[in-house]
């Protein structure tokens, strides 16, 4: 139509980057996203008027040239690699809906259905995830759905699972993190991660909260902590046991709340035994005066808020890790009151919901409903008419290594990047090329679509209605400033025709009729309504059991999610990282995140403003270290590891021991994961994406 004629549309909506959940208004013209205003007050809870820069300027990826606009079908001629866009055609969505359909029911007519196997989205909403593990369960039949959530936080929530009933956040952002006494922030470069959730923590503390920062890199929270203390990667267990320790010794725990609250404190008390000061410092470079100064702030301050993420779960003992930090809390009384209490940042803008809440994953259902549950799974096929299938299916990288021992022959990929995104991807991309029928669902052709034999163009955040739940619980609404483009469709919208092919008439009536199913499904849910997100402009904090249920602003004022209500110590038992630096890979590399980038990469890679600001990788070398290897700043250098290897940039700064350099993971070229290892943590199976051993070298030296 006439661009002149056309209209500006206003959405009032959620971010589509972080889980802090930032509310704003987003304006959308001729596909086009054209402004991003703050929201009135009553519908920010999360971020008062703030955006950070992704929120802000990052919204151009909409209307990228490259955006997948029709259905692709892989040419005959193409092969099994990955393709550019030639190696494919332009499809009606008829043909490649059954071409999806002809390619996973021949592998299940030969191989049955566990040969399937579906991967899902953080990213996309809270129903689509909903949907897309019952497109594994119900309409392929399969246990294997995962989702990325199994690589950021899955050792967290099997962590906090067992201490404290719920595997989530237990506070809020605003009235809780902002408002605390005392903060140990550990394993989160939070100013460049959680942005505007960082702003909250810098202006408490400017209030007189005290901040302690427990990190490798000495990231940008560390200029305003009161303590800055620099561990070595992978050896947290050691001084966080060192804390607890200290804290009994002393008698500075809170024993009022040990005695009624919590359960097995006499087994932890053992545990932590040997974690004296002296000899956690001998683990872990952490000097034992830091050590007890540290843990005395946090025992005598009135509440404290315990903040983490990746620096701390993905390791392969993430989940030992986290519950060495719920025992801490637990320790110190800071759970079950306001301005306490563990806080997670989770990663995605929808981690949380879709990829944990909505139960697109192997181990269990949705609303973390128990798959050895009889009533449960009764339940499930009373309202879908088929049994859930009740095995645990294969974890996220335990699906690649299916593929490559030839278990696995067919995978659905609803927005997920695994060629970029998981550890040692020359296996993830061995993997795929294996595959004897891949489809991936995507707004871009991604490094991991180019595998694929048909791709579904999807449409964005920005294009569709749904909720996301944020990092604290909060469930909140999504909605559509933009039309997709061509006829790229919603991830919800793709799922039911799929579903129908395939003889399933799910019938939708839009999102709010999918929340209806999950308000009946899944408990913690019950009562979250789209008649009551459109009231309460604040949106819904889960558990929220009923329409009556206003919701939970912080957990476990009374009791914890378990059947007596009680807490438990689970101590944290110390093990090495399973690989040290030797003398052919000196170094310890670790990875994270730039405020300019998201993940893989795959939007903020097509944002002109932000790539502006960071616009290639690079590798952090310690300048004492950068001289000792003959290395100059903005030098490109070959950085190698036992899987592979990789040129980038070196960027020479002091913020880590001399003997640990850093990369992020955002990029394509000089992808980190070329250089990390297949090693699981054994509860959880996140990956140690945080410690691999590497050699760096300019490249003039062969
Ligand atoms: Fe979006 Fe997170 Fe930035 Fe807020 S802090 S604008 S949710 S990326």
């Amino acid at each position: 139509g006439d661009a002149r004629l056309s209209r500006v549309e206003k959405a009032e909506t959620t971010c589509n980057y972080c889980a802090v959940g930032c509310r704003f208004e987003l304006y959308g013209k001729d596909g086009e996203v054209v402004g991003v205003r703050p929201a009135e007050p009553e519908s920010t809870p999360a971020n008062d008027f703030s955006t950070c820069v992704k929120g802000k300027f990052g919204y151009d990826y909409v209307d990228a040239e490259d955006r997948l606009e029709t259905p692709l079908i892989r040419r005959e001629d193409a092969g099994d690699g990955p393709v550019g866009r030639d190696g494919f055609r332009e499809a009606s969505w008829t043909e490649a809906l059954e071409r999806v359909y002809d390619g996973l029911s021949e592998i299940r007519k030969e191989h049955g259905s566990e040969a399937l196997s579906v991967i899902s989205s953080s990213k996309t909403t809270n129903e689509e995830n909903f949907l897309c593990q019952k497109f594994a369960r119900q309409v392929l039949g399969t246990p294997h759905v995962d989702n990325c959530a199994r690589l950021c936080h899955s050792s967290t929530v099997a962590a906090l699972k067992q201490t404290v009933g719920y595997g989530a956040m237990t506070n809020r952002i605003n009235e809780d993190v902002g408002e605390t006494d005392c903060y140990l922030v550990t394993g989160s470069n939070t100013t460049e991660s959680h942005p505007v959730l960082a702003t909250r923590i810098k202006q408490n503390v400017r209030d007189g909260a005290e901040l302690i920062v427990f990190d490798p890199r000495e990231i940008g929270l560390a200029e305003h902590a009161d303590q800055y203390v620099r561990t070595t990667p992978g050896e947290d267990v050691a001084w966080i046991n060192g804390m607890i320790r200290y804290i009994v010794k002393n008698d500075l725990h809170d024993e009022a709340f040990v005695e009624e609250r919590t359960k097995h404190f006499d087994e932890l008390v053992e545990k932590v035994e040997p974690f004296t000061p002296e000899q956690v410092e001998e683990l872990t470079a952490v000097p034992a005066e830091e050590l007890t100064k540290a843990a005395e702030t946090i025992a005598t301050a009135d509440t404290c808020i315990f903040g983490w993420a990746m620096g701390l779960t993905q390791h392969t003992t993430g989940t030992r890790n986290v519950l060495a930090i719920a025992d801490l809390a637990l320790v110190t009384g800071n759970l079950g009151k306001p301005r306490a209490g563990l806080s997670p940042f989770r990663g995605q803008n929808n981690v949380q919901g879709g990829g944990g809440d909505m139960g697109p994953a192997p181990h269990n259902l949705p609303g973390y409903q128990d798959l050895g549950d009889e009533e449960v799974l009764e339940k499930f096929a009373d309202e879908w008419g088929e049994r859930p299938p009740n095995d645990v299916g294969l974890r996220l990288p335990e699906q690649f290594h299916a593929i490559t021992d030839g278990d696995l022959h067919g995978t659905f990929i609803m927005g997920e990047n695994p060629v970029l995104s998981e550890p040692n991807i020359d296996n993830a991309r061995r993997a795929l090329e294996e595959l004897d029928f891949l489809a991936v669902q995507d707004i871009f052709l991604t490094e991991s679509a180019e595998y694929a034999d048909v791709v579904l163009p999807a449409a964005s955040a920005a294009e569709k209605s749904g909720t996301f739940t944020n990092t604290e619980r909060r469930i909140q609404r999504v909605r559509p400033a933009v039309e997709p483009p061509g006829e790229a469709k919603a991830d919800r919208k793709i799922l039911d025709q799929l579903a129908r092919r395939f003889g399933y008439d799910w019938d939708y009536d839009g999102p709010a009729d999918v929340m209806d199913e999950i308000n009946s499904l899944v408990p913690i849910y019950g009562g979250v309504t789209y008649e009551r997100l459109e009231e309460q402009t604040k949106g819904i904090q889960w558990p929220c059991f009923d329409e009556d249920d206003p919701g939970t602003p912080y957990l476990y004022e009374d009791e914890f999610n378990f059947e007596d209500g009680k807490a438990r110590f689970v101590p944290a038992d110390y093990a090495n990282p399973p690989k040290m630096p030797d003398e052919e890979y000196p170094l310890t590399l670790s990875s994270g995140r730039v405020l300019y980038h998201w993940h893989t990469g795959t939007m903020t890679r097509r944002v002109g403003t932000l790539m502006n600001h960071v616009p290639e990788s690079f590798v952090t070398i310690h300048p004492e270290m950068a001289e000792q290897l003959g290395v100059e700043n903005d030098e490109y250098v070959r950085v190698q590891s036992r899987q592979g290897e990789i040129v980038v940039k070196a960027n020479v700064e002091g913020t880590s021991d001399p003997g640990v350099v850093f990369i992020p993971m955002h990029f394509r070229q000089g992808a980190i994961n070329e250089l990390t290892e297949h090693e699981l943590d054994p509860t959880s199976y996140i990956p140690q994406y945080k410690v691999t051993s590497v050699r760096v070298t300019p490249l003039d030296v062969p």
